[in-house]
């Protein structure tokens, strides 16, 4: 279905990113992986991806709080004469403390990473987008884009905003074949969230097991985790030609979190 199209997907060398690039390459979408990570893993994970589903694979490792990193890598891509066809901004960190004591290195990261990261490749993808009339922007928000827990300050925040700045993009682009949303996860099982769960069995004396499921009862009604593969068929989704009109919207999967 996107045999040909040109995927960016930020952070997907762990966790939902690479279940999101993992399904775009099974529709046949060219991938470009960025994120953080032993080379030698990157590079068996590259060739994994390429010969499991016939299509092109390269590797970006743009540090995203870095805006000039981000403009030199859409640079190299339009240096060997590619442009991208479907931006999947989903790099984020978490750092989990009250707001008085929240450090204020960890908020700028948290804003710089899992916020202004999207609107600097945002912008640096849309021109390419609007000269071709297609174009595919999904933005990895949260459930904290909708709502907020405690000591998640920035993350919150960040969340909260890539909502938003989905929703201008969207509007900015509505009369073309560029449509830009956002998803909105409950709980997934990734390093991002295994780091929490070894925290609160720490602090509660559970075991981790017991961590775990605590930790997904008390917020998703299903009582179960969504995973990397059914975000990835919701991406696929939304680069569909069935997804046309799907403009500026926050489609939550969440397990029931929010129709609490
Ligand atoms: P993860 O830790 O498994 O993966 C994060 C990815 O981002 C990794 O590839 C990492 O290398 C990359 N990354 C981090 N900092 C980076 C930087 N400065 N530059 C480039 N890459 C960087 O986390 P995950 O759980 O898969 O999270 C992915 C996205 O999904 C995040 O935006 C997160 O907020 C969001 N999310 C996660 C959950 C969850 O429960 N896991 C729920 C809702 C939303």
């Amino acid at each position: 279905m996107l045999e040909g199209k040109l995927a960016l997907v930020t952070g997907s060398t762990s966790g939902i990113g690479l279940g999101i690039a993992r399904a775009l390459a099974r529709q046949r979408a060219n991938l470009v992986l960025n994120g953080f990570g032993e080379p030698a893993e990157i590079e068996r994970l590259r060739g994994e991806l390429a010969a499991s589903f016939g299509v092109e694979v390269s590797y970006e490792g743009a540090d995203l709080s870095k805006p000039a990193e981000i403009e030199a890598m859409f640079a190299r891509i339009a240096a060997r004469g590619a442009a991208v066809d479907i931006l999947v901004n989903n790099a984020g960190i978490q750092h989990v403390a009250p707001v008085e004591r929240f450090p204020t290195e960890r908020w700028d990261a948290v804003i710089a990473i899992n916020l202004s990261a999207a609107f600097h490749a945002t912008r640096c993808a849309l021109p390419a987008m609007q000269q071709r009339n297609w174009g595919r922007i999904v933005n990895i928000a949260s459930t904290h884009g909708l709502v907020a827990s405690v000591e998640k300050s920035a993350y919150v925040a960040a969340k909260h905003g890539i909502v938003g700045l989905t929703k201008v993009v969207a509007l900015e682009n509505a009369r073309t074949g560029i449509t830009c949303n956002a998803i909105c996860p409950g709980w997934v099982l990734t390093p991002l969230v295994q780091k929490q769960i070894d925290a609160r069995a720490a602090q509660s004396g559970q075991t981790v097991e017991q961590a775990k499921i605590a930790l997904v009862s008390e917020k998703q009604p299903s009582h179960e985790f969504v995973t990397p593969e059914q975000l990835g068929e919701l991406t696929v989704f939304l680069c569909s030609p069935a997804a046309g009109q799907v403009r500026g919207a926050a489609w939550a999967m969440d397990g029931g979190w929010t129709a609490q």
